[in-house]
């Protein structure tokens, strides 16, 4: 077994595009510039914005982060996100979920600018990934794109399993591996919460995506040896034994299905920290495509 090590080509990605953001700012360029904006209180998305502020940091880029009251309207935060798509400095603007209910999410998403998308949420950038054209691509299944690119883990020809279908994850990521290039190629088997046969189906799986958000769902039962593990589970488990009083859990028990798998993801320490190496990508994209006539 191999780990996928996220913290390790998180910081191979950002060590890079620190060197680029250097170079653009020696030749008199503008540093790429990220807008985050954050609502409430929730302490999951404070840690996630926190950590997408410092990495901005690390590489150079500079950062605003707008903290809003749970209580804004949706046309206050509308107007927010039309001052940001204006402000020409800004290149990358992300809107961290989820949002209060009385929020539209889908209005929030299809009114930050295409330019701007670096979270790849808005229909035209989705629409743009599935025609295989240029498009800021989802942050966390770009993330698993890059790290498997990294361990040069072979994909063409592959049985690949997603678990789970969201917007965010399950069906963007089903998409990118059934894409005609590397890393791609793959025969892909979506699965959601009414697919009758999972486990048969996982059986057969030479790459599985758990992306549902049930902690240690995928039993070492469900997996054939030697697969390929990705797990993008991210749940908050009250354990009293840790300060903070919770543990992070996967969607994959881990111990056991390691011991099956030829590579595996971590959780904490896997697809988490790839989804933000991911988005400064895209954020450096993004600015470097206003560079060009
Ligand atoms: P989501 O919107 O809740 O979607 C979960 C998906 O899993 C749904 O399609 C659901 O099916 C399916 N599902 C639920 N229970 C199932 C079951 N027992 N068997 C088969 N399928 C089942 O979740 P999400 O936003 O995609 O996130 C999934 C997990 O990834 C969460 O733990 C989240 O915290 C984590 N996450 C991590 C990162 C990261 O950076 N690492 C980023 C995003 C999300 P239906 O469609 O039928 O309801």
């Amino acid at each position: 077994m191999k780990l996928l090590d996220g913290k390790i080509v998180s910081q191979a990605v950002k060590d890079q595009l620190k060197t680029k953001t250097d170079a653009r700012i020696a030749e008199g360029k503008k540093a790429p510039h990220l807008a985050a904006i954050l609502i409430g209180n929730n302490g999951a998305s404070e840690t996630y914005v926190a950590s997408k502020v410092k990495s901005c940091a690390e590489i150079g880029f500079k950062s605003t982060l707008l903290r809003l009251e749970e209580t804004i309207t949706e046309q206050e935060l509308l107007s927010k996100l039309n001052e940001l798509n204006e402000d020409a400095d800004i290149d990358g603007i992300l809107v961290q979920l989820p949002l209060p209910k009385h929020i539209s999410e889908q209005k929030v998403i299809e009114t930050i600018y295409v330019s701007k998308d670096v979270d790849g949420f808005h229909p035209e950038s989705v629409g743009r990934m599935v025609q295989g054209l240029p498009a800021f691509y989802p942050a966390t299944p770009y993330g698993i794109l890059l790290m498997l690119e990294h361990y040069q883990v072979e994909t063409k020809g592959k049985h690949a399993v997603v678990i789970g279908r969201s917007n965010i994850v399950g069906r963007p990521i089903s998409i990118m591996l059934s894409k005609n290039e590397y890393p791609g190629n793959c025969t892909v088997t979506v699965c959601h919460s009414h697919t009758p046969n999972l486990k048969e189906i996982c059986l057969q799986a030479d790459i599985i995506i758990a992306a549902l958000g049930r902690p240690e769902f995928l039993k070492a039962d469900m997996v054939k040896e030697g697969a390929v593990i990705v797990d993008v589970g991210i749940t908050r488990v009250e354990d009293a034994s840790k300060k903070s009083g919770f543990a992070i859990k996967g969607d994959v028990a881990f111990d056991e299905v390691a011991a099956k798998s030829s590579f595996i993801t971590p959780v904490p320490g896997g697809v988490g920290p790839m989804t933000i190496a991911a988005l400064m990508m895209n954020t450096f994209k993004a600015c470097e495509a206003k560079d060009r006539p």
